[in-house]
């Protein structure tokens, strides 16, 4: 058999460009991809590639024929489609496994939130926002680290190396020898302790406790506000007993007012020829600001457009309106006739199906009723938030904006992660209440 040209190191585009020159942030076992791999659905995986790749060699690879995919395109994963995960579980059986391999397998099944795996792969990856990251992107000049003085400000330092984080550590790991905690390299000492070898320390603390460093130092930075490494101690016991709780519910568990059940939640792309925009609102109390965020899809999962919105003040309630009505008229105005609107605001959906001219948000709830009357079909759908992580990082980032409404004809990148995380279909448990 042919051997399959190889996506990041062969020279098969038209201007001989090698695809790992441009990729600094590639993990090594993705190297031996081959090209075929890059096609999801018929079409070059833009999102995959968006996330390793700048735009112009992106452009570059959509102009090239996307390759026909034959049998033996991807047969590793039931569905015939390449995940990320099974190109882990397929590497996974080479005689001596990279460290990077098992890495990210670690992270992927590290018993811990969702949100806390997605920190973690980005800690992997290298791509924390921190201060040496921002003095490499020439936003700031200054490397060292808000916290203790000293720096540079990088990934390891947050979570191990400043003064602070290893204050943390101490207790957590009582007798631990400091030679193992210090001495490996990030990626070795991640997936030594997310792959519970430590004995003393299990990986869902360990998780939670790199975690809560990055928000501790975020919060400093942003809001001036710094909590003392007891209280993030403290924390971090307590999301372990969390996190260790849940997983240990029986799968359907009986509560009073009826039977829960654990479900898989994910995004899921819209039917063929419809788009899907999905909205969320977001408040935070100091300082008191409201925005929203909005993201139109197509039925191959496709980014078309987004939006965020710095709203100012106002409630939850109002931010999830103003989310929807920006996001229909984004969407009109994309020339969408079949629309399928997904909020996770029960609120807003009964509002709109139900106000009545006495409620206080009704020109809102009068204004979406007007723009579903006009000439398209447009049904809105209630989802979980755990389908919604990628709206609610755009809300999210509305609130540090000027206000109005900021229209992305291309997604920012900190957005590229989400919809990376939706197309591949991830999912986090949910315990839904059974009908
Ligand atoms: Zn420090």
């Amino acid at each position: 058999m042919e051997e399959p040209q190889k996506s990041w190191s062969d020279r098969w585009l038209d201007d001989n460009t090698i695809l790992k020159d441009n990729a600094p942030n590639l993990p090594m076992e993705l190297l031996d991809m081959p090209v075929i791999e890059f096609v999801l659905n018929g079409k070059w995986n833009s999102y995959f590639l968006l996330y390793y790749l700048p735009h112009d060699v992106v452009s570059q690879i959509n102009l090239h024929p996307v390759p026909v995919e034959d049998a033996r395109a991807w047969r590793f994963n039931p569905n015939g489609e390449f995940t990320l995960r099974s190109a882990y579980e397929l590497t996974d059986n080479t005689a001596e496994p990279k460290v990077g391999q098992q890495a990210w397998r670690s992270v992927w099944k590290a018993p811990t939130l969702q949100r806390v795996r997605a920190f973690l792969c980005l800690m992997n990856h290298g791509r924390l926002l921190t201060n040496a990251e921002r003095a490499r992107r020439h936003l700031t000049n200054d490397t060292s680290c808000k916290i203790c003085g000293g720096g540079p400000e990088m990934n390891l330092h947050i979570v191990r190396d400043c003064p602070f984080a290893r204050a943390t550590w101490a207790d957590l790991l009582e007798d631990e020898p400091d030679s193992r905690f210090l001495e490996t390299d990030g990626q070795r000492w991640s997936l030594y302790y997310l792959s519970g070898r430590s004995n003393t320390i299990d990986a869902t603390m360990f998780a939670g406790t790199c975690w809560l460093l990055w928000k501790n130092r975020n919060d400093f930075v942003f809001q001036d506000k710094l909590k003392t490494h007891t209280q993030i101690q403290f924390n971090s016991r307590q999301l372990r007993d969390e996190i260790i709780n849940a997983l240990d519910q029986e799968k359907t568990v009986f509560v009073t007012g009826g039977t829960r059940e654990q479900r898989q939640i994910g995004w899921q792309p819209p039917k063929q020829d419809w788009v899907c925009v999905n909205t969320d609102g977001s408040v935070i109390h100091s300082p008191e600001s409201t925005s929203c965020g909005g993201i139109i899809r197509g039925s191959d999962g496709r980014f078309v457009r987004a939006y965020t919105a710095n709203l100012g003040g106002g409630s939850i309630t109002r931010a999830e309106l103003a989310g929807i009505v920006y996001g229909l008229d984004l969407a009109w105005e994309q020339g969408a006739r079949k629309v399928l609107l997904q909020t996770d605001s029960v609120t807003a959906k009964t509002l709109i199906e139900n106000a009545t001219e006495q409620h206080m948000h009704y020109s809102q709830i009068s204004e979406i009723r007007r723009r579903l009357q006009r000439d398209w079909t447009v049904r809105i759908d209630h989802i979980f938030r755990e389908a919604n992580f990628a709206t609610d990082h755009l809300a999210s980032i509305g609130h540090s904006q000027t206000i109005g409404v900021h229209v992305m004809d291309r997604p920012c990148t900190s957005l590229l992660y989400w919809l990376f995380f939706d197309q591949v279909g991830s999912e986090t448990p949910r315990f839904v209440r059974m009908q």
